[in-house]
């Protein structure tokens, strides 16, 4: 339905503001013959992040990624790498799809009312 109520979940969780801009996934509305397409992007695992950044900043944790601050520089090149358009950079800082491992659960899943996310096996 394209309520972007994820999107808000996941900025709070990890930004403390509600600015789907700084969210780990993306709701994105286009018009197509039949009507409105709502389509989401998000974290596959791909590992291109991991495989691009040039310091090593990035790993795989329990099914997310962690950046290591003090080895980022912020350059983008996860940025540009990841195919669903899901890394951000804020404050100079990387970031991405974690699973939310500091709050316990996927919160995007938890506050999709229709249930529309949920977490792949
Ligand atoms: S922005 Fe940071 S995490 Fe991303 S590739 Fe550059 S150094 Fe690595
Ligand atoms: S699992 Fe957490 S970090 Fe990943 S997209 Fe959902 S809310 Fe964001």
């Amino acid at each position: 339905m394209g309520c972007h109520l994820c999107e808000l979940a996941c900025s709070v969780t990890h930004h403390d503001v509600f600015d789907p801009g700084r969210a780990y996934l993306g709701i994105r509305s286009v018009y197509v013959d039949d009507g409105l397409l709502v389509r989401a992007s998000l974290c596959i695992g791909c590992d291109a992040c991991v495989d691009a950044c040039p310091t090593g900043a990035v790993s795989r944790e329990n099914g997310g990624y962690v950046v290591q601050r003090d080895l980022c520089t912020g350059c983008g090149a996860c940025v540009q790498a990841c195919p669903q358009q899901v890394v951000r950079i804020t404050d100079g800082v990387a970031g991405m799809c974690d699973m939310c491992r500091d709050a316990g659960m996927p919160q995007c899943v938890q506050w999709c009312r229709p249930g529309a996310l949920v977490v792949a096996g």
